[in-house]
């Protein structure tokens, strides 16, 4: 705008002193031409006068011109040598003492004394410019000398010319001051706030939200700052909210991470550990350790290392360990592009366990780049044991029922076969035993269902139970039995035993396991004795409850103290060592699995050849109607 301002403004003026100059030169030329005319009229009057050399006429009629004539500023006369004899403004007595005071004027080189017209130039003097008129002085053919007279130029034509230009240049200033002062305006109000408006655009392009505008201004670009300070605002708002946000998830996400039962770590692309749950620290034994931001493959058990350093590599995204795999011929192609790895490790310190590691591959939104990786840890050591538990169970069982089925077969087989040639106690004999196997089969397989249904989580609704009931009826069964053996069965049941809370079938059978064991492992002569009683306990809230305690004791062979743990466990027998009296070794497990269901535990004294005690105990039971009463008036209090 400066230039454009510069350039009309160089053109205006250019176009003004165009003209000024037209003017100046229209004036020089009507000043040749009035010069020209005034010395002809001059020299034809002087011409005779100085033919005749009447200087005094000549003096006299040139001072007459010369004060009538404004215009004229000199009047000079020079005879053919160019001595002046004669010159206005000069004084008279000059004049008169022209004759000793030789003066020669100075006449232009192109001055031809015979030319018709007079020779006008212009010149300039201290006085300003004038114009020489050189008249040549002829008579009758006779060259007298020559006229020079100096003309003013026309002083309107001057003042309007000189007027005219200082407006021009008055003009041409003013134009510049008013430009500079736009410049200098345009600075101050323009670009300084858009320069300050593109800083704060790029910083914002650039994520720092902090850059706000502090300059006062009205107008559109006043309100174009306000718009980009309000809207940096609610970005810095709305970034710092989403910080927040972020952080809150983060956290969450944390937290989430530090609970789970898993052991967690987020690995990054150079398998630096970036995050690490507690579970995974207490698995790989960094509780005191500071992993974060180390190599993993630094702190890792020897074995895991060994399994792990080449998929953590190739999953980390290293085009070597890639290319390694992709010439591995071994593997399949599902596992040279696949994203996640499972390995199952066993750690032999601190102490022998199973883990089993995932690696998953963590991708960016796109799915396009590797960002890391994520370890989820197991401890399986339990799902390990368990399983051997399970098999352990399976092959008993097999080898448990193989037994009787493998006895029935043959004594079957046997009277099938050779039945003729055997007597017929013999007969007889044959077929109890395979009687009694078969009854060993079928307690065997009761059992084995019965524990299945005991630890498959079933939960059974207890109700009241009157305790004698089940006591007596075991007696009853067992009555005869220990009749024949020989052995004393006494109950000592307490009167007036509040009911229980129990399930009758179950505690039925737990009495049977119970005094049928007693039984079995009770001599001739010696006694079983059940007893239940009243006992009162101090709860952890300091109440006092009542639970009715059950315990069957014997006189018969004791438990050894090395094997009184195990009794309990599936199939624990100290007959499968000394294979004395018939069982499934799953009696205990059952009675153990019943008591827990009813919020108990069954407990254990023996001596061996002294005798055995089971005793449990159970809660009292408490009519709906009242345990509502009760949690009122606690409430109450
Ligand atoms: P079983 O069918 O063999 O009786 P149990 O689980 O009931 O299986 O008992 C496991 C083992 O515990 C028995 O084989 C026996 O060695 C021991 N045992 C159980 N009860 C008694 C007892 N009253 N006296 C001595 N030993 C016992």
């Amino acid at each position: 705008m400066a230039g454009a301002t510069l350039i009309v403004s160089l053109v205006m003026s250019g176009l003004t002193f165009w003209a000024v100059n037209t003017i100046q030169q229209d004036a020089r030329i009507s000043d040749t031409r009035f010069g020209r005319d005034l010395g002809l009229l001059l020299a034809s009057n002087i011409a005779p006068l100085i033919a005749e050399n009447n200087l005094n006429e000549v003096a006299e009629f040139s001072g007459r011109f010369y004060s009538s004539t404004s215009s004229v500023r000199y009047l000079i006369y020079a005879d053919p040598e160019g001595i002046i004899h004669f010159g206005i403004p000069y004084s008279e007595a000059e004049v008169q003492n022209s004759l000793t005071i030789q003066r020669r004027i100075q006449l232009p080189d192109n001055y031809a004394t015979n030319a018709d017209l007079p020779m006008v130039r212009q010149h300039q003097t201290p006085n300003g410019e004038v114009t020489d008129v050189f008249v040549p002085l002829q008579n009758s053919g006779d060259y007298l000398g020559v006229l020079a007279i100096g003309i003013d130029p026309n002083p309107t034509v001057v003042a309007s010319s000189n007027l005219t230009r200082d407006v021009t240049i008055a003009v041409f200033i003013s134009i510049w001051a008013m430009v500079l002062l736009g410049v200098v305006f345009n600075a101050l109000t323009i670009t300084k706030p858009i320069k300050e408006l593109l800083v704060g655009v790029k910083s914002i392009a650039a994520g720092d939200f902090k850059q706000r505008i502090d300059i006062p201004l009205g107008g559109e670009l006043g309100e174009l700052i306000f718009s980009f300070n309000e809207m940096a605002e609610r970005l810095e708002s709305y970034e710092e909210q989403n910080i927040e946000e972020l952080t809150a998830e983060k956290a969450k996400l944390e937290t989430l991470v530090s609970t789970i039962a898993d052991g967690a770590v987020l690995l990054s692309t150079e398998l630096d550990t970036v995050l690490v749950n507690p579970t995974a620290r207490r698995i790989f034994g960094w509780d005191s350790k500071a992993v974060v931001g180390h190599n993993i493959l630094h702190h890792l058990p020897p074995t895991v290392t060994v399994k792990l350093t080449r998929p953590l590599y190739r999953l980390s995204g290293s085009q070597a360990a890639i290319a390694e795999d992709s010439q591995d011929e071994s593997l399949d192609p599902v596992h040279k592009h696949r994203e996640g790895d499972e390995f199952r490790i066993t750690l032999s310190e601190p102490t022998e366990r199973t883990i089993r590691i995932l690696l998953t591959q963590v991708f960016d939104q796109q799915r396009t780049t590797v960002k890391g990786i994520a370890m989820t840890v197991q401890d399986i050591t339990r799902e390990v044991e368990l399983n051997a538990a399970k098999s352990q169970f399976i092959s008993n069982v097999s080898h448990e029922l193989r037994t009787p089925l493998f006895n029935i077969k043959s004594f079957i087989e046997t009277l099938y076969e050779y039945g003729d040639d055997l007597s017929e106690t013999e007969q007889k004999e044959f077929l109890h035993t395979a009687n009694n196997e078969t009854d060993r089969l079928t307690r065997l397989v009761n059992d084995v269902l019965d524990l299945s249904r005991l630890e498959s989580n079933k939960t059974y609704r207890l109700g009241d139970v009157e305790i004698t009931r089940p006591i007596e009826q075991t007696l009853r069964t067992y009555q005869l039995n220990a009749k024949d053996k020989g052995v004393e069965i006494i109950q000592e049941l307490e009167p007036n035993l509040p009911l229980i809370l129990g399930h009758y079938d179950l505690l039925l059978q737990v009495l049977a396991n119970l005094v049928g064991n007693s039984l079995k492992f009770t001599n001739s002569g010696g006694k079983v004795v059940i007893r239940a009683y009243l006992v009162k306990q101090m709860n952890p809230v300091m109440n006092q409850t009542q639970k009715v305690r059950v315990e069957v004791s014997d006189t018969g062979t004791g438990i050894d103290p090395e094997d009184q743990a195990a009794i309990f466990d599936r199939f624990f027998r100290v007959e499968n060592r000394v294979h004395t009296l018939e069982g499934t070794g799953l009696g205990l497990s059952i009675v153990r699995n019943i008591i827990e269901k009813h919020h108990s535990r069954v407990h254990l004294i023996s001596e061996v050849e002294v005798g055995s005690t089971f005793w449990f105990d159970l809660e009292v039971y408490q009519e709906p109607e009242m345990l509502t009463q009760v949690e009122e008036t606690t409430r109450n209090k």
